[in-house]
């Protein structure tokens, strides 16, 4: 049970497409295991200017750890309360000061004793002559971290578990809102937040999202000793919005691509806040609120709350930064030669004229300053100084993967392209 080497297996990352062949067999054979429905939601169309109240997603693993798993085991179990520090936990179990010392420096990884936290457990085994022989402390579902007596030291290594990983398959036609959509389909609030950031550059989000659009996506389900501890990353997604399809495929860089092997990273994001904020849609010939005359429009209005973090859609420098009657605050950003964008009607600015920002990078937050009747973004994208359209205008192209890459990506790509249409017609057939 005690290890003194290091076991490091690595997390299996990817399945081979046999075994990615069986779980689709498994599935077919099965259909009500393994397959996360896709059902058709009911109608419930989005009224414009309604705040909707949509859960925030909570960042971090969906990894949960259970520490029973431990149970009967020849280790005394003590769970740490509020106040405990490794000294007081091993003096309550008649261990001397010397040897809270010697545990605590016994090598790195025995310095996560220095910081334990109220829930967590640690394992003492302690024999006869009540000398403490070894600690056990789980780190996570797949670390531990063991402290073994040789003689007058302790010596510490990390046991590593493997991840199992399997493929899951999701799949959601919109009839209502993305969000709503997603949960439908089973999916957690990270995935439908991951999903939309792997679609991110080409679809917004927040405007462009119509009734019929679809996504179908295959992603990692995580597997510690045959248990679910949590689910990995999306491997394959494709996204059909108002009639475009776009796909992405992750490579092993951890990267997505087109299956053409074109990144899905480009210079400009579609929309310059975070969709979960968003209400109302865009009307190209609204009225004016307060000029009281239809007046030509130049850019896309995006209503949340105020305080909605606004971002910046791409690399570049912030060239104004002020304030006006009629813009409020406002941000205008170059980006290169040729392209501006500019963002009005800020509560507070975020950056000032002459700083360099990145893409999605805060650069101010929602409001209703300047000429305005209620809180909005108001955002314009230019191409040589002209007002275009961000969701039509043709944008620089994106990177290709390396060429030394190309030939692996592309047969990945073709099988994982297979993949997703095979799910696609299960779920067909299924319905
Ligand atoms: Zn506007």
């Amino acid at each position: 049970m005690i290890h003194n080497t290091i076991k490091h297996l690595p997390k299996i990352h990817r399945l081979t497409l046999g075994a990615l062949a069986a779980i689709l067999c498994i599935m077919l054979l099965w259909p009500n295991d393994g397959v996360r429905a896709s059902r058709n939601v009911e109608v419930l169309e989005l009224v414009p200017g309604v705040q909707y109240d949509v859960p925030m997603p909570s960042f971090g693993e969906d990894i949960s750890f259970d520490p029973e798993q431990f149970k009967g085991e020849e280790y005394i179990r003590h769970l740490v309360r509020s106040g405990d520090t490794l000294g007081k936990i091993l003096s309550s179990h008649g261990q001397s000061a010397r040897v809270t010392h010697l545990v605590s420096h016994s090598g790195d990884e025995a310095k996560r004793l220095r910081k334990l936290r109220v829930g967590e457990s640690l394992y003492l085994q302690i024999d006869a002559s009540q000398t403490l022989t070894s600690i056990k402390y789980p780190i996570s579902s797949t670390e531990t971290l063991y402290l073994t007596r040789d003689e007058d030291s302790f010596i510490s290594s990390i046991e590593q578990k493997p991840v199992e990983s399997l493929i899951t398959f999701a799949q959601g036609t919109i009839s209502s809102s993305f969000w709503h959509a997603g949960v439908q389909a089973g999916l957690t609030d990270n995935k439908i937040m991951e999903l939309a950031s792997i679609f991110g550059w080409d679809i917004d989000f927040a405007q462009e999202i119509r009734s019929g659009d679809s996504f179908n996506m295959a992603f990692e389900e995580l597997y510690v000793d045959g248990e679910f501890i949590g689910y990995g990353d999306i491997v394959a997604a494709e996204f059909v919005n108002q009639g475009d399809t776009f796909t992405a495929i992750q490579y092993s860089d951890g990267n997505y691509y087109t299956p053409e092997g074109r990144s899905m990273r480009k210079s400009f994001l579609r929309a310059p806040v975070n969709f979960r904020h968003v209400s109302s849609n865009f009307n190209p010939k609204r009225f004016h609120p307060v000029q009281k005359r239809i007046k030509p429009h130049r850019g896309v209005d995006y209503v949340a709350a105020v305080g909605t973090p606004v971002l910046a859609a791409g690399d570049g420098k912030v060239i104004k930064a002020a304030y006006d009657r009629f813009n409020g605050h406002h941000v205008f950003i170059q980006h290169g030669e040729r392209y501006q964008t500019k963002y009005l009607h800020f509560k507070n600015r975020a950056v000032k004229r002459g700083d360099t920002v990145k893409q999605g990078q805060v650069i101010g937050y929602l409001g209703s300053t300047g000429m305005v009747t209620g809180a909005h973004l108001h955002y314009e994208f230019l191409v040589d100084g002209v007002h275009r359209n961000p969701r039509t205008v043709e944008l620089p192209k994106a990177e290709p993967i390396d060429e030394k890459e190309k030939d692996k990506f592309l047969s990945l790509a073709q099988q994982t392209l297979t993949l997703l249409d095979n799910n696609k017609r299960i779920m067909l057939a299924m319905n």
